[in-house]
């Protein structure tokens, strides 16, 4: 029987809903949600994920700003623009897109955003957090999987979880939030030899390779649940995963078609976090 397809616009539709109430509950009490995004230089997919993540916060209550910068900004320049955001009660969340110039170090900037900002996960410390298990900032794409996987039914603790990539951004995380939720867990990467043998045990198997058509059907277990993280752009421009997804929907008890599910997850996921920052700040406020 083929596999069931996850349908992300319900599922996005639904979360968002949810997330627009918060919002607009804090919003009443004078402490609307604020997400800054900063982008340097011209890259034009950066632009596309920038006016999105601007039109995701204006469907659910969210203020937004986008700070365009020019590919000559220096990195003294970016740290002080995201200095003054710190200090700015009405920003929640400071973003930073992705790629930036050579001249500048992302790992640098990054550091130099407040923990209590980092809406994409990224600081150091609100990693250490996801390590030891606290409660606070989540990375967006996996913790867009990990709801993907809840709110599908799909259970997860006790199943064994291959995940396929040891990204910081993705892989990694990934693990993490899936040991959280009591999964036994697996990472490969490429320097694993035989992936099959082991991706094939996975009762949960999610993808973050950025390779078109690279999990098949000999990658998987007759009835897993196959999650596809990745985005690639075949010659013609046309966006698709990393797994063969004709092949392997036959397979798979569950899939996630791509584009439609990985991906607007991780915007809605980034305006929870947004919403969750702004409740925290204002608890604190009370709090003082
Ligand atoms: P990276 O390139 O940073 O990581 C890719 C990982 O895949 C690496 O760990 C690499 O292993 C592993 N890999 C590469 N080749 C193989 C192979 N032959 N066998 C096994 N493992 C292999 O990518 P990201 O993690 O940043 O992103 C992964 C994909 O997810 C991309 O397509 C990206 O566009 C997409 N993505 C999608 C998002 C969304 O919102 N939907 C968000 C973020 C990313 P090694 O470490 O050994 O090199």
């Amino acid at each position: 029987m083929p596999a069931h397809v996850i349908n992300g616009k319900e599922l996005v539709s639904s979360i968002r809903e949810e997330i627009r109430s918060d919002a607009a509950a804090l919003t009443a009490e004078g402490n609307q949600p604020g997400l800054v995004v900063v982008i340097v230089g011209e890259d034009p997919a950066s632009q596309v994920y920038v006016r999105n993540k601007a039109k995701a916060c204006d469907d659910v209550g969210i203020y937004s700003e986008v700070h365009r910068l020019p590919e000559q900004t220096t990195q003294e320049e970016l740290i002080a623009l995201i200095h003054t955001f710190n200090k700015n009660s009405k920003i929640n969340g400071i973003l930073v897109q992705s790629p930036l110039p050579k001249h500048i170090n992302e790992e640098t900037v990054v550091d130099e955003i407040d923990p209590a900002k980092d809406v994409d996960c990224f600081h150091p410390v609100n990693v250490g957090n996801l390590m030891i298990g606290k409660d606070g900032m989540k990375p967006c794409t996996p913790h867009g999987v990990i709801e993907i996987l809840k709110r599908t039914g799909v259970q997860i603790a006790g199943k064994h979880a291959v995940v396929v990539g040891r990204s910081n951004i993705v892989g990694k995380p990934m693990a993490m939030l899936l040991l959280r939720e009591h999964a036994t867990v697996t990472v490969v990467h490429s320097r694993t030899p035989n992936m099959e043998e082991i991706t094939k045990q996975a009762d949960i198997l999610v993808s973050a390779v950025g390779k078109a058509n690279f999990i098949k059907t000999h990658h998987v277990k007759p009835g897993a649940v196959v999650i596809d993280v990745g985005i690639n752009r075949n010659a013609e421009g046309k966006v698709t995963g990393d797994v063969d997804f004709e092949e392997v929907k036959e397979v798979a008890s569950t899939i996630t078609p791509v584009p439609g599910v990985v991906g607007p997850m991780t915007i809605t996921m980034l305006l929870r976090n947004t919403v969750d920052a702004a409740s925290r700040a204002a608890r604190a406020n009370v709090s003082v």
